[in-house]
């Protein structure tokens, strides 16, 4: 395979821990039976952001939804400095970050977009992807077994190479001789590195560890073992593996205490699509009346559906389950002319297959079942980032039902939704001193102030899911919202990056949508209130672009397609 130039963030080495060059590794001529990777894209909603607004490199950008109960999806590098982290409240991270901090909403279809080609671009040198979620895989190239750690180096550098070529983002990627000792590194290699983790090192590495980084300890199984005064994944290991099992149970015991030892022998391997999503419950008095069962029914196909879209698909058939009280079970079944992810097409098609209980017999369990599945298009493919800022929801429920879903980001036990926010060694986020220290006040590049302050436009709607916006846009007064917040100090703030168009036929402009002007091109909002709007004219190719603000009703700018900042 012939080697692109690997570029100076790969030899750069700063510190001890930057063991990225291959002359420098200490264990460069050691060999494995096998090389896992973990590639690992750094904060990479926040790096789309600033990929394709070139205004935000370079700053301390948080991307989530900004309402009262608003998480953060995404922390550039310059916002993590301060503390702030992925899946944290957004106004702790806005406080932290201080006034300097650039908030907008998450632009799915862009990172959906990027994900892709960043598959692609790995694939091209990896066939066999395990992805861990659109921004995270495992690979064990073929051509690498047996290899030195210094030709592993020289792979990983070439990688990172083509994946920055191809997207213009940045991958970290973590090695080691199974999937747990990858991820351990890839944590280790960030930001913007390679870490290889070499047979010769690799239990002393491990055995300093928490126990609880150990891959599948949970809360339960690590208080057990603080119990016992086994702080460290080595006090782990060292005991007799008799014992590791009495203290966590048979095969879980016995698969942790090998992952304690560095004996890591799980394939890896392209996942299986589920074949089919559902939800049932089992109702605690039998339902006798088909006005009972209604709304059990409801319930089931909603339940069924959130996981349906937090899998990114979208479900011709729809199966409803009856179990009876004498526990035989019916099903039923219908399939529409099309896959959808409409929760309200696939409820009504859930009902259309109810019996009446009272000629079926009583009923004791409900289930929704969705199949037929397929992908569908890629901007559904983050729903739970539209959810995000939603007020309408209660995101802390959402979030904490990411850990139990379908979707294949969360099967990590050690791991959580967020980006980037848990490297399994903690280290993932160095505060390297170049990106240290905000830019306050910092004049922009043509010499403006960054970014443009433009904080009271948001109005509770603004504020609800994508959806509520939707449906509440008609009945919004159009011109300037009527509730000011009184929040202000982050300057682009935005829940909905669509722009509801009102019953005047006047755009309702929200901060970090995309527009297109016919003189100055493209852009997004930076703020937009009291009737007016500012937009900064930049995509990716640009550079840092020029702010100028607009009369809301001007009718040459016009909402653009996320997509078009790529160019
Ligand atoms: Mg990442």
């Amino acid at each position: 395979m012939g080697r692109v130039p690997a570029g100076p963030q790969v030899v750069s080495g700063e510190g001890p821990e930057r063991r990225s060059g291959a002359a420098r590794h200490a264990f460069a001529g050691e060999t494995a039976r096998r090389w896992v990777l973990h590639i690992d894209m750094d904060a990479f909603f926040a790096s789309c952001e600033q990929l394709t607004r070139p205004t935000l490199r370079g700053r301390p950008v948080l991307v989530g939804g900004t309402g009262g109960r608003g998480v953060v999806a995404g922390a550039s590098y310059e916002a993590r400095v301060f503390g702030a982290r992925s899946a944290m409240p957004m106004h702790q991270a806005r406080r932290l970050v201080g006034v300097t901090a650039v908030v907008v909403p998450p632009r799915g279809a862009l990172y959906g977009v990027l994900s892709g080609r960043v598959f692609d671009t790995l694939r091209s040198r990896i066939p066999v992807l395990e992805t861990l979620s659109f921004d995270e895989a495992f690979g064990e190239p073929a051509e690498l077994a047996g290899a030195s750690v210094s030709a592993v180096l020289d792979f990983c550098a070439e990688l990172r190479a083509a994946v920055r070529e191809s997207t213009g983002l940045v991958a970290s990627v973590g090695v080691g001789t199974g999937k747990q000792l990858a991820k351990i590194a890839s944590g280790m290699a960030k930001p913007d590195g390679i870490r290889v983790i070499a047979p010769g090192e690799q239990q002393g590495l491990l055995a300093g560890l928490p126990v609880r980084k150990l891959w599948g300890i949970g809360p339960v199984a690590e208080s057990r073992l603080r119990a016992l005064g086994i702080e460290t994944v080595g006090a782990f290991a060292a005991l007799p593996e008799v014992e590791a099992v009495s203290i966590l149970g048979g095969s879980i015991g016995a698969a942790l205490h090998r992952l304690a030892r560095g004996i890591d022998d799980r394939p890896v391997a392209e996942r299986a699509e589920a074949k089919q999503i559902s939800a049932e419950t089992t109702y605690e008095t039998d339902i006798v009346t088909l006005e009972g069962l209604r709304p059990a029914i409801t319930e089931m196909a909603a339940a069924a559906h959130r996981r349906l879209v937090r899998d990114g698909r979208a479900a011709r058939t729809v199966v409803l389950k009856l179990k009876r009280a004498d526990m035989s079970i019916t099903t039923r079944s219908s399939t529409l002319p099309y896959a959808t992810e409409d929760l309200a097409t696939l409820t009504s098609a859930a009902q259309r297959a109810a019996l009446d209980p009272r000629d079926l017999g009583p009923v004791r369990l409900v289930g929704v079942g969705y199949a037929g599945l397929s992908a569908i298009r890629q901007e559904s493919l983050f729903p739970e980032l539209d959810r995000l800022g939603a007020d309408s929801t209660d995101p802390g429920a959402d979030t904490a039902d990411l850990g139990e879903t379908v979707s294949p980001a969360r099967d990590l036990a050690s791991g959580s939704p967020g980006d980037d926010t848990n490297g399994p060694v903690g280290q993932g986020v160095p505060a390297a001193p170049s990106v240290a220290g905000p830019a306050d006040g910092e004049p922009g590049p043509d010499g403006t102030e960054l970014p443009v302050a433009a904080p009271e436009f948001m109005a509770p709607e603004q504020e609800s899911s994508v959806d509520s916006v939707r449906t509440t846009v008609g009945n919004t007064p159009s011109g300037a919202p009527a509730w000011p917040v009184a929040e202000s100090r982050a300057e682009t703030v935005g829940a909905a990056a669509d722009p509801g168009v009102t019953a005047g036929g006047v755009v309702d402009w929200r901060a970090g949508s995309d527009v297109v002007h016919p003189e100055f091109g493209f852009g997004w909002v930076q703020g937009a209130g009291h009737g007016r709007v500012t937009v900064r004219f930049e995509s990716r190719s640009t550079g840092p672009g020029i702010a100028r603000t607009f009369s809301a009703d001007n009718t040459e700018l016009r909402p653009a397609d996320p997509l078009g900042s790529l160019s």
